[in-house]
């Protein structure tokens, strides 16, 4: 990778280099403005700089909308390069060319998200919201019936479990409804502080205030409960905005 630079129109432009086995030239503009030329072996860098002056025009328009969309953009919370926690274990975010769709590379701790623009963070980052909530959908109805079963019956008949994106808490129970909501957020914690905030939840079916007596009955099914809370906290926490 080598930079490079050409003036057009007096204005000096930027570009990083690369060779690559392909067999004509990309261009791409990245979403902090760079402009990345990648080219196959027999095309000379000269002639890599006449095309990106060529393109100078259609690169200051790409610039200027990706100036635009940058106040969307820093809301955003999945972006290419960043490191996203799935059932507690970080992956980071490969954004790349492809059919719509993510695929974990388990060894190497890389999360391949697939999108037609791969420079598209908006719709980078609404793949990857649409893929943790079906994983949120899968995972957390089996920790939840699981956690039931270690409670052998205590709290009763099973109870109806809802799964909500919710903002300041991971987890809410309607005793009198026998209705528990956890927080989506929750498929990015490990599987142990998922089952910490179900058995937190299903105590509630008994004492509804954090007392005492709460607290007797969790440490119950759940010896390590203020550990895993504090777990809990510092890793998923900013998924929440907590
Ligand atoms: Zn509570």
């Amino acid at each position: 990778m080598q930079i490079r630079s050409v003036t057009v129109g007096g204005e000096r432009l930027d570009y990083f280099f690369d060779v690559k086995r392909i067999k004509n030239i990309n261009l791409r503009v990245r979403r902090d403005g760079s402009v990345y030329v990648s080219a196959g072996v027999g095309i000379s860098p000269l002639r890599a700089d006449a095309f990106v002056a060529e393109k100078a025009e259609w690169i200051a328009r790409r610039r200027a909308e990706i100036a635009e969309r940058s106040a969307v953009i820093d809301a955003v919370r999945f972006r290419d390069g960043a490191t996203i926690l799935f059932l507690g274990d970080g992956y980071v975010v490969h954004a790349m060319r492809g059919k719509r769709g993510v695929r974990l590379r388990k060894e190497e701790g890389i999360m391949e998200a697939s999108l037609p623009d791969p420079d598209d963070g908006e719709a980078l980052n609404s793949l990857l919201e649409r893929w943790f909530r079906a994983r949120a959908e899968e995972v957390l109805p089996v920790v939840f019936e699981h956690a039931e079963k270690e409670t052998a019956g205590y709290f009763g008949a099973s109870c109806g479990l809802v799964l909500r994106k919710m903002r300041a808490r991971w987890g809410s129970c309607f005793a009198r409804e026998r209705k528990i909501t956890l927080n989506t957020a929750l498929v990015h914690a490990p599987v142990e502080c998922i089952a910490y905030v179900c058995l937190h939840e299903l105590t509630h079916l008994q004492c509804p205030r954090h007392d005492g007596q709460f607290y007797a009955v969790l440490t119950r099914f759940c010896p390590d409960c203020r550990a895993l809370r504090r777990k809990l906290n510092a890793l998923v926490a900013p998924y929440i905005g907590k």
